[in-house]
Order: C-alpha cells, then structure tokens, then sequence
C-alpha cells in the first residue's frame, strides 16, 4: 500500500469534505476539507509545471498561514521534500539554508522577494513564488489557473517527506530527515496515546516551521479529521477568546506562563479544554503547580526533538502527570539511559538519553559522519539530552549534555542549581551555564531574572544557597538581565550567554 502520508489523512476525511478544517479566529469557517483537497491538488499540479518532482526540494520562509500548510500537503502529494524555515532567519542565514538544501523552488514573503531573489539566483534556484500572511501572492495566483492533480504519489516507508532544521540550540542547525513513516508513525501514536475523539477542535496558536506546530498540531487534526482554529501567532487576547471553543491546546512553556499572567485565565475558560499539552521546552514545576492550582487541570508534558519527532508522553489520565517529568516512551519507541562508555544505567541515574522507534529520522541531510556518530552500534540515537528513568520507565529531562558543566572534576546540572534559584523569593527564572577558568576548567555562573518586585541582589543568592547546595555547585558570579534570550519555540540561548560571559575568568 503507498505509505504517502497524505494518503492517510485523505482517508480521515473520506466523505466527510463538507466539514471545516481551518477556523478564523473570529469564527468564520475559512476551509473545508474539499477546499483542502482542492487546493493542494492545484499547488501539486503547479510544482509539476514548474519541473519540481518526486525527491525535489522546496524551501519555504513565509508566515503563518493555512495556504502554507497546503503548500505542505501539495508537497507531500507529489513525494516533494517539504523545508520550512524559521520566519526570524535572515538574508544570509537562507542563503546558507539554500545552498544547503538546493531546492528548485523557494516560496518566500513578497518584502522578502527582491533581496532573495538575487539569494536565489546566487545558488542556482530556478524558480521564486511568493506567499504573505494573508494566503495571497504569487503561488495562489499561479495555483488558481491550473488544473488540479488529484493523484498520490507512491512512496514507500522510507522515502523522505521533509526536511527540518533543528532549532540551532547548540550549535549550526542540522537538516533532519524524516521520512513518511516516520511522521505517520509518530502521528498515529499520539493519536492513541492522548486519545482523540470525534468531536475534538484543535486551537492552534504555534508556528508550523517546527516540528510542534506542523507534525504535532496539523498532523493530529488532520489525521482525525478535525477542525483547527488557526492563529497567525500565539496572540493572548485572541487565544482567551478561543480557549472556550477548542478542546485541546498545545503550547511552548512561555504560552502557559502568559495564560497565567493573566486574570481573564479563569478555570470556566478552560472547563471545556480536553488537553492542554506543553513541550519543546523544559516546562518548570511551578508553572505546572500554579496551572493545577488555577483551573483544576494538569497540563500533560511531552518530549520530543526535530530528529524523532515525539519520543516520551506523559499518561492521558490527569492525576498521572507529574510535574518535571516528560513520561513514558510513546508506543513503539524504545528508549535507555547509558554512560559514557555506553553502559546501561540503573534506574534513577542521570545519563545519556538514547532512542530507537519507527519515529526516529533517516539522518542528517548531507552529513553522512555527523549522522553515523550519533548512532551506536545496536541502532539507537543519542539525542544529546541527559535523563533519568524510573523503574516504571518515567523519563525526566535533566538537561542538555552540552549544557553540563564540569568544574573541578565534578559533574554540575544546570537545571539542580536553577531550580534552587527559580525557587527564592524576588527571582523569576535563571539560566546556569559553564565558563571557561583557569583553575577548574569551568566555573558555574548564574544569570537571574528578578520577579516583578524583585529587589534580590547577588549577595542575598549567594547566602540564600550556602545551606542548600554544595560549594562546588554555588555560582563563582551572578548576573541579573531584564529578560533570558530566547528564541520563537521558547529555548533559552545559552550559547549566547556562554558567549557573552566567556572571558570573565579568563
Ligand atoms: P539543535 O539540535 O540545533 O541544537 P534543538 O535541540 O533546540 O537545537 P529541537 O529539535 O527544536 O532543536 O529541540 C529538541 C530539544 O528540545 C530536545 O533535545 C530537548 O533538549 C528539548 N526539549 C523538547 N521538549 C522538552 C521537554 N518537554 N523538556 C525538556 N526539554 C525538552
Ligand atoms: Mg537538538
């Protein structure tokens, strides 16, 4: 049977095309699954007259709209390469994307056009389209005068259905492959696992050029045939007047955290919210607490990476979630927690974080050895993340293992020392990193936000761990920033903070 993955989703809506598949925010019924249909049948037949064909790339940097997750599905149709990119990359960054991938369409904004036109040009791209936030531009205007092509293409398990770049976090951003079983694998298991239902109504407030919005969001609605209320961006007001309508929520931790900053957040606004499931960053206990607390909800957390997709949930049943954790490994995925040396750990020890599952990626495009290194021998992918797992196969992310500091010979966890802080009266959140010094090779180094009324100085933390955390772990210098530098999907930069803070005992 052909394992293209719009051939599933076709099959969730097989009959059914009069129901709506995007909702405006103010209600409107924008399209229909026929209108779905239609349209990525027209941009399938417009790729084919442009010569972009099974294997094929297309680069896409556009806002937010439902056109251009037609224009994903087109691809998928045709067995194109579907590469989305981070709307906040510049000029130079896509040229480096373009060159990377070779695509023979960009789809960009049309302010974007004329200096990427010359990109463009630069690394042989034959053809440039252009897409605004409001759905028009020059591939709907080309897509409305053509033929549809209503056929499938034929794709086996492990032809490749997109591209994504990881978010940059540590270091240049790889192109993950992920292959049409892939992402229909790991969609019918987050179907079972968070257990949709007929009438569910997704209020989607992510960008679709990541994996949480595109493969999470639009793949489960898709998949069960259901309605997405569609949001340009995660707007407060607009979500508050949507929460009531919808019945599940995904959001980044920053979207929590705003919902509570908000006294409009009332437990009859979320009564009728299934779901609310958070991920792609470490969602802090507090916020889980204070969320409980708020709408008698527990928010389910969930983790994942642009190269496996989802790869842990925690239970559906409300009372099994538990705060700081990431829960057991989806159906299907396998995952262990080794040392350095590759051995199995014990329950309960922190190590590396290693997976295999029908979800995990085919590899990094164009990198033969940087993908072979982070395979072991036996087949699992080291996901570079540090973990524990309990007895029961609970995960709990302890951080990245490129985040890790040694100082003095001792391992140092970030996140041990950031939770103390987080916890002090007048602090709001913090960021513990590693610096380079002479004595003991790194040394620990606090960056503190200050909560609202936050008089806290460097001193008071200082005195405040003594009691609390070992010397070695207590930071050697304390900073204070307005605000921790973050990007789109809510990661804090630690990059730039070792980098801003790289000489300070040097
Ligand atoms: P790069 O690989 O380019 O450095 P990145 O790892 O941030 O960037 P993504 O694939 O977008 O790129 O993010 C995956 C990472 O996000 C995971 O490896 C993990 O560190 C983090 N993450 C995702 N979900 C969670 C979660 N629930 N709790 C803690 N960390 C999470
Ligand atoms: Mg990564």
């Amino acid at each position: 049977s052909n394992a293209n993955l719009f051939a599933l989703f076709q099959n969730s809506y097989a009959g059914k095309s009069e129901r709506p598949v995007i909702i405006d925010p103010d209600g409107t019924v924008r399209y229909s699954f026929g209108d779905l249909e239609e349209y990525t049948a027209r941009i399938a037949a417009l790729l084919t007259e442009l010569q972009v064909g099974r294997g094929d790339r297309v680069v896409v940097q556009v806002d937010k709209s439902p056109e251009m997750l037609f224009l994903y599905l087109a691809c998928l149709r045709k067995g194109v390469i579907f590469i989305p990119l981070n709307t906040a990359y510049t000029q130079e960054e896509v040229r480096y994307f373009l060159s990377d991938a070779t695509p023979g369409l960009l789809v960009c904004d049309p302010e974007k056009e004329p200096a990427l036109k010359q990109v463009a040009a630069d690394v042989d791209v034959a053809h440039i389209l252009t897409l605004d936030s409001n759905g028009t531009g020059s591939l709907t205007d080309a897509a409305a005068v053509v033929k549809p092509d209503e056929a499938i293409e034929e794709m086996a398990d492990e032809d490749i259905a997109a591209i994504l770049y990881t978010s940059g976090t540590t270091g240049r951003s790889k192109g993950a492959m992920l292959t049409h079983k892939n992402l229909s694998s790991n969609v019918q298991a987050l179907h079972q696992v968070w257990q949709w239902e007929p009438g569910d109504v997704l209020l989607h407030a992510l960008p679709i050029f990541h994996a949480h919005g595109l493969f999470v969001g639009c793949h489960l609605a898709l998949l069960n045939g259901s309605p997405m209320i569609f949001l340009a961006k995660f707007d407060l007001d607009l979500v508050l007047e949507n929460l009531p309508k919808a019945t599940v929520f995904m959001g980044v931790p920053t979207f929590y955290t705003r919902l509570l900053g908000d006294p409009r957040f009332t437990p009859e606004l979320a009564q009728g919210m299934r779901l609310f499931i958070s991920g792609s960053a470490p969602l802090q206990a507090e916020t889980f607490t204070e969320f409980e607390q708020r709408t008698g909800k527990r928010i389910l957390e969930r983790y994942g990476m642009t190269e496996a997709i989802m790869i842990t949930s925690n239970p559906y049943e409300n009372d099994a979630r538990v705060a700081g954790t990431v829960g057991m490994a989806l159906p299907g995925v396998s995952v262990r927690v080794v040392d350095d040396e590759g051995q199995m750990l014990p329950a309960g020890e922190v190590g590396n974080l290693e997976i295999t599952g029908p979800n995990v990626f085919k590899g990094y495009w164009k990198m033969p050895e940087k993908t072979a290194e982070e395979f072991t021998d036996d087949g699992y992918f080291r996901t570079g993340d540090l973990a524990t797992r309990s007895e029961d196969g609970r995960v709990t992310i302890v951080g990245r293992s490129k985040d890790l500091i040694i100082s003095g010979g001792y391992n140092v966890y970030p996140k041990e020392i950031e939770a103390v802080i987080d916890d002090l009266a007048g602090v709001k959140e913090s960021a513990v990193i590693g610096v380079p010094h002479n004595d003991f090779g790194e040394a620990v180094v606090a960056i503190v936000v200050r909560g609202p009324d936050g008089k806290i100085s460097e001193e008071d933390i200082i005195d405040a761990l003594k009691g609390k955390l070992a010397r070695f772990k207590q930071p050697k210098k304390t900073f204070f920033m307005e605000e921790l530098p973050r990007n789109t999907m809510g990661k804090v930069q630690k990059n730039e903070l070792r980098q801003i803070h790289r000489d300070l005992f040097a």
